[in-house]
Order: C-alpha cells, then sequence, then structure tokens
C-alpha cells in the first residue's frame, strides 16, 4: 500500500536527485543521489522507510553493494538491528571470500563477500543506490544464495523502470522508493 508519506518521500526524492546527462559515458542519464546525502531529514527519511518496507521479513543481515548501497545498506542494518555486510568488488576483501561474476554490457564484473560473513540460516536483505538492468541485484541474490541465505528481498533509492530489471528480479520483494 503506497501511503501519503510514501508519496511525500518519493516526491521530495525526485526533486533532490540530480539528472547528470552523458556520465560516465555518453548515453547515461547518471542520477546523482549526493544531494540526498547533504539534507539530513530526507537521508534518514530514506533509510527509514527502506527498513520500514522490510520491517516483517525478519532481517539478520543487510547486503550494500558497493559502493552506494554501503551508504544506505549501513543505516538500514543499525535502523533493522541487523548485521551490515559489504559486497565488494574485485580484490578489496583481504580473507577467505565467495565471488559471483555477471555480465555487464560490455565485459564482465563481480561481486566478493568474506566466506564467513554470512552463515546458512541468514535472512538477507540487499541494499542499492539503484536499479537499471537488475545484474548488479541478480549478482548479488546469487552470491547471498550461495552462501546460505535466505533472500527476503531488494531495496533500493530509485528505479529506473524502462530498464528490464524486473525480468531478472521476478518472484523476488523490491522496493523502490522512486521511480524514474
Ligand atoms: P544494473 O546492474 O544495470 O541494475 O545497475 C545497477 C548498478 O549500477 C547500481 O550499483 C548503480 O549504482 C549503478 N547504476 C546503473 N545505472 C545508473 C544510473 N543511471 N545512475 C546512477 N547509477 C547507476
Amino acid at each position: 500500500m503506497v501511503t501519503p508519506d510514501d508519496q511525500a518521500l518519493a516526491g521530495d526524492l525526485a526533486r533532490t536527485i540530480l539528472d547528470v546527462p552523458d556520465f560516465p559515458k555518453p548515453g547515461i542519464r547518471f542520477k546523482d543521489l549526493t544531494p540526498v546525502l547533504h539534507d539530513a531529514a530526507l537521508f534518514l527519511r530514506t533509510t527509514t522507510a527502506l527498513a520500514a518496507a522490510f520491517r516483517e521479513a525478519r532481517v539478520s543481515h543487510v547486503l550494500g553493494i558497493e559502493s552506494r548501497g554501503f551508504i544506505f545498506g549501513a543505516p538500514v542494518a543499525q535502523a533493522m538491528g541487523a548485521a551490515f555486510v559489504p559486497l565488494r568488488k574485485p580484490g578489496k576483501l583481504p580473507r577467505d571470500r565467495v565471488t559471483e561474476r555477471y555480465e555487464l554490457e560490455y565485459g564482465t564484473d563481480a561481486l566478493e563477500v568474506h566466506r564467513d560473513a554470512i552463515g546458512a540460516g541468514a535472512r538477507a536483505l540487499i541494499i542499492d543506490d539503484v536499479l537499471a538492468t537488475g545484474g548488479t541485484a541478480a549478482a548479488a541474490i546469487r552470491l547471498a544464495e550461495r552462501c546460505g541465505a535466505t533472500v527476503v528481498g531488494v531495496g533500493v533509492v530509485i528505479d529506473l523502470s524502462f530498464l528490464p530489471w524486473r525480468d531478472r528480479l521476478q518472484g523476488r520483494m523490491i522496493t523502490s522508493l522512486v521511480s524514474f
């Protein structure tokens, strides 16, 4: 159910997030969320709303995707009383790790997690800033499931509704605070 508070938050986010054309390459319209972080009250409403959307899901671990998923994921974990687990780009984690590769438009990328970070029986919530093609979130789900977690859903600040993320995340609970 969409409440008036949700609508007000979506409107405030839409007014605050900046569009940067042709960044980081021609044809990409980059969503710059840094102005949300500069507004303490709006930043708090954003992470509180993401936590509230999964209040009933008995989340034990919040998994933030490098790097903007860390900014939003860590406060969500604290609000939920859950562990925060960074899902990192290759070569950043120092100890034994699990790696999941995924396709990009050109080439591949990967996410990694420390092998001991998510135990069997974990109930994982994945947090990122933007859902575009859904490839990154789908890789995060596969990684968490390979570690034995149940993935309760994916929470993002923005979804780009003209891109096919729904196809990649079918059957998953997705919460996005504002659609473009
Ligand atoms: P995707 O895997 O295509 O869903 O892309 C999602 C990842 O790429 C997220 O981690 C976002 O931070 C980043 N991303 C994709 N498109 C945009 C965009 N238009 N503006 C900002 N970040 C984006």
